[in-house]
């Protein structure tokens, strides 16, 4: 299929070709069709498959039709606001007169008040701020008759359900707007979504199986948490990638993770939800320029970003969420491109190992410091306590952490345990800890400190719980190879 056989106008097809976009995506070319007919739609896709150009190819061919069409596109996160802003600024520079507006949190309001007085044809944007022009009246959401929910499933997870639902309770009825919804799953909660604000909406599923990346080389090594840092430097040492992003379960972490980064000489970043804006969009755009190599984050900093041509993903820690394991790998082969994800798995968060492998139908392949020549490389980080410096430059209150995934499987979730203390060194021991740290444990000496280890033998199998169980069973199994 060619993007000539859509029937598209010539402002558009403009827009592709500016872009070197030969053939339209799978989603693209089993939705196009339906959405240009002005049908609701309900879409599953993967990340990277080419969503955004969908429902966008769709808003512009209604403006064309009809100038007076008037468009709105939610999106979970500022990041993918502003992501969809810029497509949808360069896709239809050809499109004389287009005005674009993009609304959220975090930046004052006087600019995009302009945009909003100005008199715009598509508003882009989160929905707390959506909701702060709804209720002063300076969007009228009746004005919109064709709406876009993008990433709906992280939309519930981000607990934006309640505001959803006031702004579909504000709109035009649904007979009389044309809306989207695009997510890479459809559970239950968004498919009850779908019924009570579409009208009849086409479900188009894309490859639901596929749930891992092909393309992507991934690897898996078991190692403590206090030799997790080392492994990870040798690892960047080894592969030394271009661009790299680094998952950690939890923001204190990804402070820690990339301030050390920092101290060893790397240019390196951490990202997460709660931080102010322009403190974002500055380290995103840094990253973008490659001023900065490597970026930390947690899940629901990262999510829905646009990054591509990433060299490496690698996963600090394994994510509690089974799903977010695709989502994060996904990062490393947008778009056919391939990739590499390397996987650290600890003591601490194995017991989210299973599940995963469960939902991606495969064994993530386990390699050996030892056995695959990774240089030992000295931590010039070791010893030093990393204060928690992100009081002072953000937000107060807790990163929007998901009430439930929407499709996960219920689990409790393990507590976290709170971050270790990093010892001080003395001056006179940093000869002998500088050769400790040289070494990359072996299979055999892992094994040793993990059967014989302190935290094994202190543990009362009583008084552990049942995920805790089923992390070490999980965790010996691996090791022993079964
Ligand atoms: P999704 O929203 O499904 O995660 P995006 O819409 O962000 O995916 O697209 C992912 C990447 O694929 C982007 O870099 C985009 O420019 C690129 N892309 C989209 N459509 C095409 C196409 N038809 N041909 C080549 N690349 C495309
Ligand atoms: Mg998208």
């Amino acid at each position: 299929m060619d993007f000539n056989d859509l029937c598209l106008s010539k402002e558009t097809l403009e827009g592709i070709e500016k872009h070197g976009f030969s053939s339209p995506t799978e989603v693209q070319e089993k939705v196009l069709p339906v959405s240009l007919s002005g049908k609701d739609v309900m879409v599953q896709s993967k990340t990277g498959s080419g969503k955004t150009l969908v429902f966008l190819l769709t808003i512009f061919e209604r403006y064309l039709k009809n100038r007076d069409s008037k468009a709105l596109i939610v999106a979970p996160t500022r990041e993918l606001a502003v992501q969809i802003e810029e497509d949808a600024i360069s896709f239809s520079s050809a499109i004389d007169g287009y005005q674009i507006g993009c609304f959220y949190g975090g930046v004052g309001y006087a600019k995009q008040l302009e945009e909003v007085k100005e008199g715009i044809n598509l508003a882009v944007g989160t929905p707390g701020r959506l909701l702060d022009f709804l209720k002063s009246g300076k969007i009228d959401f009746k004005s919109f008759d064709i709406v876009v929910l993008d990433e709906a499933d992280r939309m519930f997870d981000m607990g934006f359900y309640p505001d959803i639902e006031k702004m579909f309770s504000r709109m035009r009825p649904r007979e009389e707007r044309q809306t989207m919804l695009f997510s890479a799953t459809l559970s239950m909660k968004v498919r009850n979504l779908a019924w009570a604000f579409m009208n009849e909406p086409e479900e188009i599923e894309v490859r639901p199986e596929e749930v891992t990346v092909k393309e992507i080389t991934q690897e898996l090594f078991h190692i403590t948490r206090e030799e997790k840092f080392p492994l990870l430097l040798s690892l960047l040492k080894n592969i030394n990638p271009a661009s790299t992003i680094i998952f950690t379960n939890t923001k204190d972490c990804a402070v820690e993770v990339a301030t050390r980064l920092k101290m060893n000489g790397y240019k390196a970043a951490y990202l997460m939800g709660d931080m102010v804006q322009n403190k974002r969009l500055k380290t995103l755009d840094a990253f973008k320029e490659g001023k900065i190599t490597i970026l930390v984050a947690t899940d629901v900093a990262a999510r829905g970003l646009q990054i591509d041509d990433l060299e490496l993903v690698v996963n600090y820690d394994i994510p509690e969420d089974y799903e977010n394991y695709v989502h994060r790998i996904g990062r490393t082969a947008r778009a056919g491109k391939s990739g590499k994800a390397v996987t650290l798995a600890d003591e601490m968060y194995i017991y989210g190992l299973e599940p995963i492998e469960e939902f991606i139908h495969m064994k993530i392949p386990v390699l050996w410091p030892d056995e695959c020549g990774l240089e030992p490389v000295e931590d010039l980080s070791k010893g030093i306590k990393i204060k928690k410096e992100r009081k002072g430059n953000e937000r107060r209150g807790a990163e929007r952490k998901p009430r439930q995934s929407s499709s996960a499987k219920p689990r409790e979730k393990k507590p976290s345990r709170p971050s270790r203390p990093v010892k001080s060194e003395k001056k006179n021991d940093r000869k002998s800890s500088v050769k400790e740290e040289k070494r990359i444990p072996s299979k055999d000496e892992l094994l040793k400190k993990e059967i014989e280890g302190k935290s094994v033998k202190k543990v009362n199998l009583n008084e552990v719980k049942v995920e805790e169980k089923k992390g070490f069973i999980a965790f010996i199994k691996r090791i022993f190879g079964k």
